[in-house]
């Protein structure tokens, strides 16, 4: 869980930051500007907002908030005891608030109250196969016996249950791990943070529970998982390229559904028959404009929002250009980098899967 808080006043800041990071990731912002910065580059789980804050104060980045449509739960802490400000914070589109001063104990209990109406946080026990996660105690335990997590284990852990058919990359690992006012992390850190963790897993004898997918990060293994927890429906690429093959078998261990077009002219039949969650294109041939399809796609409703990904053998900026104005989301180098393509394509589907998170469909 990933927490804003926004303090001015120092003192009091570092004093609830250290006394929350026992709990949570917290990123600390000075003032509203800095703070609404920080919500438009990542994804918090909740904000706690001090309402007398210089440049933008809680109450109006309240509103500028829900003006802009964003859920995350808030909570206010205000200085005074007026009413009046208690019911502007509300009416801002706060979900609580809190009147200095404040104990640490009561943010907690509050901030629980509303991360528990997040969808992620309502299941209390987060399980794969005969591992589970108490997230209200931070315990876990293996087939019974209990495993003495550091808090980073421990995070780590719920990080993967949360998303137990997802591949996680280091670099969205540090992003929920870490705060943003350490140094963050080398791979190297999160790696050797994995290896503790295995090292206890191991222990209680779930060995290998963690798998390394190389060159892009972790995963749950599948093979511990309980048949009736089978993975929800996995995401399907479809790729039209003479690389085809070598790209599924690199995209189908990170857990993707890979299906492959052979004829450019029907790839339109292709995409409604599979009803891919990205789709990949190879080179131009005689039957397949890419730049032509792209700009049909974005201009058909049932596929303007579907992430298109072109390998291209030149970065030259004007076809990287041309293929961003046509409606391209990324590219890839062709001939492919292995662990270039899985990033990209990984990316991109955790970028959809984001918005979709915030804004319901897409
Ligand atoms: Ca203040």
């Amino acid at each position: 869980m990933r927490l804003l808080f926004v303090e001015d006043d120092a003192a009091f800041a570092q004093q609830l930051s250290t006394a929350l990071k026992h709990y949570y990731i917290v990123d600390l912002a000075t003032d509203g500007e800095i703070a609404w910065n920080l919500l438009q580059m990542r994804q918090y789980d909740a904000a706690i907002l001090d309402v007398g804050l210089p440049k933008l104060g809680g109450i109006e980045l309240c509103e500028r908030l829900r003006q802009a449509k964003r859920h995350i739960p808030i909570l206010l802490i205000t200085g005074q005891s007026a009413i009046d400000e208690k019911i502007l914070g509300l009416d801002a589109g706060a979900d609580d608030y809190l009147i200095k001063p404040v104990g640490l104990q009561e943010v907690l209990a509050r901030l629980r109250a509303l991360l528990r109406r997040l969808p992620l946080v309502t299941e209390t026990q987060l399980e794969w196969g005969n591992l589970r996660l108490n997230t209200h105690r931070h315990q876990a335990t293996f087939a019974g016996k209990s495993i003495a997590l550091t808090l980073k284990e421990y995070l780590l852990l719920q990080l993967f249950l949360q998303r137990a058919d997802w591949v996680h990359r280091h670099s969205a690992i540090v992003e929920k791990l870490w705060n943003l006012d350490c140094d963050l992390p080398s791979e190297e850190a999160v790696r050797a943070h994995v290896k503790g963790l295995r090292r206890k897993l191991k222990v209680v004898g779930a060995e290998n529970l963690i798998e390394t997918v190389y060159g892009v990060g972790y995963r749950l293994n599948p093979s511990y998982a309980n048949p009736q927890q089978a993975n929800p429906q996995p995401e399907k690429v479809l790729i039209l390229s003479a690389q085809a093959e070598k790209m599924a078998a690199l995209l189908e261990p990170c857990g993707l559904l890979v299906k492959i077009a052979t004829q450019p002219n029907e790839l339109q039949t292709t995409l409604e028959a599979v009803q891919p969650n990205l789709l990949i294109l190879g080179a131009d041939t005689i039957e397949l404009n890419r730049i032509a399809l792209c700009q049909r796609l974005r201009h058909d409703r049932r596929w303007a929002w579907l992430p298109i990904i072109l390998m291209i053998p030149h970065f030259d900026p004007d076809s990287v250009n041309q293929a961003f104005a046509a409606g391209a989301d990324d590219f890839v180098q062709d001939p492919m980098i292995p662990s270039e393509l899985m990033n990209r394509v990984l990316n991109r589907l955790e970028r959809v899967r984001q918005l979709q998170k915030q804004f319901g469909t897409i």
